[in-house]
């Protein structure tokens, strides 16, 4: 079982989500439109993080530290911005606690792929793209040169304008579906850049199950081999 402690308790996958949110009071106001979310940069102890912002209709700011180390804070439609940002600024520390905790917990050690295995692994990786490429193609959208590497913290990336999608070698290990979900993932960066409710909408309907995969794929990583 895959285990965090938050607040100085010890919480399983099921009390995760809520053992890491963190509340305060706000009003708010549903007569405004919808804001687009932002990024906040944090820099704690030499280290970067990005934190996406999201205005939504409620009542509270809350940010979560989710177990794929994205740290997410929303924010209710109405909220200042340099509230958010004192917000977050009083949360740093536990933070980067819980980011840290969570990179410590039990999960799999990325073993470099053989030459052979880096060849199979290129072909069968092009090949996925090349599967769920058409409909973004179709969108106009250039299809992303495929870099490999063997990464600790992250399934791949893909950068909206570089033209490039990194996945990790590690995905030519993972049980079936898995790697077609950060396939599809990926592809969606390259219309939506951050992790809001319209990158989502998309991934939904270029693989409707990808909730069960993603989940498949980070139960797979917490497996010690
Ligand atoms: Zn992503």
């Amino acid at each position: 079982m895959y285990k965090t402690v938050a607040f100085g308790g010890v919480f399983d996958d099921v009390k995760l989500h809520q053992a890491q949110r963190v509340l305060v009071q706000i009003q708010y106001d549903f007569s405004r439109p919808m804001r687009p979310n932002q990024t906040l940069i944090v820099t704690h102890d030499h280290q970067t993080l990005s934190i996406a912002v999201e205005f939504k209709p409620k009542r509270h700011l809350s940010i979560s530290v989710r177990p794929d180390l994205t740290v997410i804070a929303r924010a209710p439609l109405r909220q200042a911005m340099d509230e958010v940002e004192r917000f977050v600024r009083l949360k740093t520390n536990w933070i980067f606690k819980s980011l840290k905790q969570l990179q410590a917990a039990p999960h799999r050690t990325p073993q470099k792929l053989s030459a052979a295995e880096l060849a199979q692994a290129a072909q069968l990786f092009e090949e996925r793209i090349s599967h769920y490429f058409p409909p973004f193609a179709a969108r106009g959208y250039v299809r992303p040169k495929l870099r490999l590497r063997c990464m600790k913290s992250r399934w791949g990336s893909c950068r909206k304008g570089t033209g490039a999608i990194t996945l990790n070698t590690e995905l030519f290990k993972t049980p079936p579906g898995c790697l077609d979900y950060v396939v599809v993932h990926e592809l969606c960066h390259l219309v939506h850049g951050n992790h809001g409710k319209r990158f989502w909408a998309l991934v939904e309907r270029m693989m409707p199950d990808y909730r069960e995969r993603k989940r498949r794929l980070h139960q797979w990583r917490r497996t010690f081999t």
